[in-house]
């Protein structure tokens, strides 16, 4: 969605979504926050005077129909309906008749279809309205329930709400970004089946098939055997028919009749989940890590107080009769409760009346038994009927990981990543949603995975930026699970070996409990680091890719038989293409960065963008100047995997980047040689880093240290220490020391130094110092917004138009510290053809920064550029 269409301020808009005439008395419309804090409620009236719109019937095949609503408007229950589209005019709840079919069955959550204009639409179920302002006369019915199942429970509905205020996106967007695959336009619930019970007693059915055996026999076969079966739920269709050796339409006679009933249910939904039973005797836990289970403990036992997605939200009304204790009975088919309590629109307090829910940051080494502790914290709340939410980084889901997972819990893992088909994630949803599967293991938005009786949140290596989604809606997954388990009274522990400044002030500041974990288990120490400055190297001649040190150690590792790590955070041969005459360096026609070179394994080199697709072949001479100086500068991984070759002829080596595992399942086939001992030397970017657990490495080379360390961000200092470690941290985790070595420029940089020393405090101090001072998170709140479009003048207006607009509205609420950057070029001003300005906002008090942010987006609305774009980032992590 991002990017594409015409911007109002503050969306990403779909351009195929016409917004539909502006209701009467739009202006009085309530935002779903505003509702959800207890405001005005919205206006239905945008429905008022088309009348009443008929079904046809036809949507049988991808709804279920609820038939001729004419004339059944008093007495009916009234639902708040969210629809399908990405605008912000249409950005709020809608209120719908609901008919008397779907009363006592329809739930919040559930996806409906409805009328909206002369189009019928989809939307979603977010609540039902006591009090309608509307005279009921003048609403429109729903036309179809789409789905069986309410694909999303009551707690995903408020959090939708919380991402609405906190990342300024509209309320649909947040609600899209939780739909399973597929739940627009078909069913995500598995297939209804149909059941026939007996409409009068078993003695009257017997009668009434005695009279039958002459003229209608299978009639009074089907009627018999309901009456023999004795099961108050009747039986299923199929195997009724197959008994009576009857066909539908007999028993669509026997229905015309008022004998029987036809129903159409779903398989049992959330089940709770059995104890769980480890494969072995698991090992006693290391005095560190009992220690933290003891604090711990307590707050999984009061875990999961929140809310129950079988318990309310159900249409209010007369409950259906009949359904109950009937073999295949559904959530969706028991009788109302009360309407699910409305949270507030911030930070919502846990539903229901247990303990106040906890979050933890586990800060533990490098292999110090952090996952040990997130099995057994997911084992504590299976054992009560609850389900967990595991988050790895995308790059972690490694097969060592879910194999752990499965290990521990067999068959009631769920696993969530992106390179699943859509077939297979909604596979995977709907086992999560009926409960079958109440571990969930996954990657970003696996943090909306419909886990009903939600215990825990374990978000493994919270620190790692692919938590941060880059599109709209642009949240944090960390922040999400936050806010989701206040919601739903869960625990969280945010685990990693270098928290993020953020998390770690929170633990310093109480918000969050702090458990440590300082020791590798088995006392086994961690790597010695050791900083290799290459100037020296420069000055004594020695001009290879490796320092002399690093050479010496390798040599030394491979003859005795162990494996080697070669980390270089860029990918290809060269980095740039330099004319030495000029200064000219070749770069993308469509984006504002350089272009790299690539080895094609013919061995000739071509020029690509990493950013878009573009290719071409190097030029011979400069294009600026007419030189033949051009020459290729910067070491990508190609370069270093062609150096090893040479320098190690005998050695096994193997690279891996985005480039070597753009193919399916390369990614897991190296990982497996690896492990197996059957690669020597593995050179490789970040894909490396994280996660991996290889006892024979004992040496990890980082060939340079020093790109990541200037980027333009105001993390690469915390950011270069993160992967820094984490890349140390894969060497010397078997029976044989590990040994880092760090090629840099730069060797007395507090940020490596506080490598070397495994110092995550010296980082963090050093850290939290700079950006007190600046007004950083987290001292401060930022917010950033890019403006974008073909052209560049009209850009670069607007960007100083909302510059001028977000500093009124700062000035105007008064927000206190608040400061708005002057319009700039974005670091990378083109990206893909389109030029970027962005401005950036921060001030102290969050809240009032997104109050003032959105009204100075509204402000602008009505006189923005259509073709300039704009995206709002909320705590921005890029800045390019
Ligand atoms: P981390 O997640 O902190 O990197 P792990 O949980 O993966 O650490 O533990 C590192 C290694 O130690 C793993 O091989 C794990 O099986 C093992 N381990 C963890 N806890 C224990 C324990 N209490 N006793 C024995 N081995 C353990
Ligand atoms: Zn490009």
């Amino acid at each position: 969605m991002t990017g594409s269409g015409s911007g109002h301020p503050g969306i990403d808009q779909e351009p195929g979504d016409p917004a539909p005439a502006r209701p009467a008395g739009h202006g009085a419309a309530a935002t779903p926050a505003a509702l959800a804090r207890g405001g005005a409620l919205a206006r239905g009236d945008r429905t008022a005077g088309q009348g009443p719109q008929a079904t046809d019937g036809q949507d049988a095949d991808r709804g279920e129909p609820v038939g001729d609503p004419a004339g059944a408007a008093a007495g009916m229950p009234v639902a708040e309906v969210v629809v399908d589209i990405a605008a912000q005019d249409v950005d709020r709840v809608f209120h719908f008749l609901v008919p008397p079919q779907l009363v006592g069955r329809l739930q919040v959550g559930h996806r409906v279809t409805v009328p909206f204009g002369p189009r019928r639409v989809e939307g979603t179920v977010v609540g039902f309205a006591p009090v309608p302002e509307v005279p009921p006369e003048r609403l429109r019915p729903i036309l179809a329930l789409r789905d069986p199942i309410p694909v999303l429970t009551p707690a995903l509905i408020d959090l939708a709400r919380w991402m609405e205020e906190r990342y300024l996106c509209l309320f649909v967007q947040a609600l899209r970004a939780m739909l399973p695959p597929g739940a627009r336009g078909d069913r995500v619930s598995p297939a209804p089946r149909r059941w026939v019970r007996l409409a009068v007693d078993p003695a009257e059915a017997r009668a009434r098939a005695r009279e039958l055996a002459g003229r209608a026999p299978r009639q009074a076969a089907v009627l018999e055997r309901l009456a023999r079966s004795g099961a108050a739920g009747g039986l299923p269709q199929a195997f009724l028919l197959q008994q009576a050796a009857a066909g539908p339409e007999v028993i669509k006679a026997l229905e015309r009749k008022g004998w029987v009933v036809v129903e159409e249910r779903v398989p049992v939904l959330d089940e709770p989940a059995a104890a769980a039973e480890p494969a072995g005797p698991l090992p006693p836990l290391t005095p560190e890590q009992a220690a933290v289970w003891r604090k711990l403990e307590p707050a999984l036992r009061a875990a999961g107080s929140g809310d129950d997605p079988g318990a309310g939200g159900t249409a209010p009304g007369r409950p259906q009769e009949g359904d109950q204790g009937s073999p295949a009975s559904t959530r969706a088919g028991e009788p109302a409760g009360a309407p699910p309590p409305r949270c507030g629109a911030g930070v919502p307090a846990p539903a229901g009346g247990g303990a106040a829910p906890q979050a933890f940051l586990l800060h533990g080494v490098t292999g110090s038994g952090k996952t040990e502790i997130y099995l057994r914290a997911i084992a504590a709340v299976l054992a009560r009927g609850q389900g967990a939410i595991c988050l790895v980084p995308e790059i972690a889901l490694t097969p060592q990981t879910v194999a752990r997972f499965r290990a521990r819990f067999g068959n009631r893992v769920a696993v969530l990543h992106s390179a699943m088909t859509p077939a297979q994630r909604l596979a995977a949803w709907r086992a999560i949603r009926t409960g079958t599967k109440p571990v969930v293991v996954g990657a970003r938005s696996a943090i909306f995975a419909p886990v009903p009786r939600l215990g825990l949140i374990v978000v493994d290596e919270e620190h790692e930026t692919s938590y941060k989604q880059e599109e709209t809606p642009r949240y944090h997954a960390r922040e999400v699970a936050l806010a989701r388990a206040r919601l739903e009274g869960a625990v969280v522990i945010l685990g990693s070996a270098t928290p993020s400044v953020e998390t770690y002030h929170r633990a310093l500041a109480g918000e969050l409990g702090l458990l440590e974990l300082s020791r590798r288990v088995g006392e086994r120490p961690l790597p010695a680091v050791e900083l290799v400055d290459m100037r020296e190297e420069f000055e004594a001649g020695h001009r290879s890719i490796f320092s002399r040190r690093l050479l010496e150690l390798m040599r030394q590792r491979l003859e005795a038989g162990q494996q080697v790590l070669l980390f270089l955070n860029r990918r290809g041969y060269h980095t740039v293409l330099l004319c030495r005459e000029c200064g000219f360096v070749l770069r993308c026609p469509h984006c504002d960065v350089s272009l790299t070179f690539h080895q094609l394994a013919s061995g000739r080199l071509v020029c690509r963008c990493h950013y878009c697709e573009h290719r071409q072949v190097p030029p011979a001479t400069c294009p600026r100047c007419g030189g033949v100086a051009l020459h290729p500068f910067g070491l990508g991984t190609q370069k270093v995997e062609e150096a090893a070759r040479q320098l190690f002829p005998g050695a096994r080596i193997q690279r891996m980047d985005a480039d070597v595992t753009a193919r399916r399942g390369a990614h897991e086939a190296i990982y497996r040689q690896f492990a197996a001992g059957r690669i020597d030397i593995l050179i490789g970017t970040q894909m490396i880093a994280k996660g991996w657990d290889v006892p024979g490495v004992t040496l990890v080379g980082v060939v340079s240290a020093d790109t990541a360390l200037h980027m333009p961000d105001f993390r690469r200092q915390e950011r270069t220490f993160q992967l820094l470690e984490q890349v140390a941290g894969r060497a010397g985790r078997g029976s044989d020391p590990g040994q880092v070595v760090i090629q840099t420029y730069s060797p007395d940089h507090p940020c490596l130094r506080a490598v070397a020393d495994h110092d995550y405090r010296a980082l963090f101090d050093l850290e939290s110092a700079a950006r007190r001072e600046l007004g950083f998170p987290p001292f401060g709140h930022l917010i950033r917004v890019v403006v974008a479009g073909a052209e560049r003048p009209p850009v670069e207006r607007a960007a100083a138009r909302l510059a001028a607009a977000w500093r009124a509205a700062l000035a105007e609420a008064g927000v206190e510290g608040g400061s708005v950057t002057p319009a700039a070029p974005a670091p990378i001003e083109r990206l893909r053809g389109r030029w970027r300005w962005h401005v950036l906002a921060r001030a102290a008090d969050g809240p009032a920064l997104r109050e003032a942010t959105r009204a100075a987006l509204a402000s602008l609305r009505p006189h923005w550029p259509r073709d300039v774009l704009v995206q709002v980032d909320v705590d921005p992590y890029s800045m390019l």
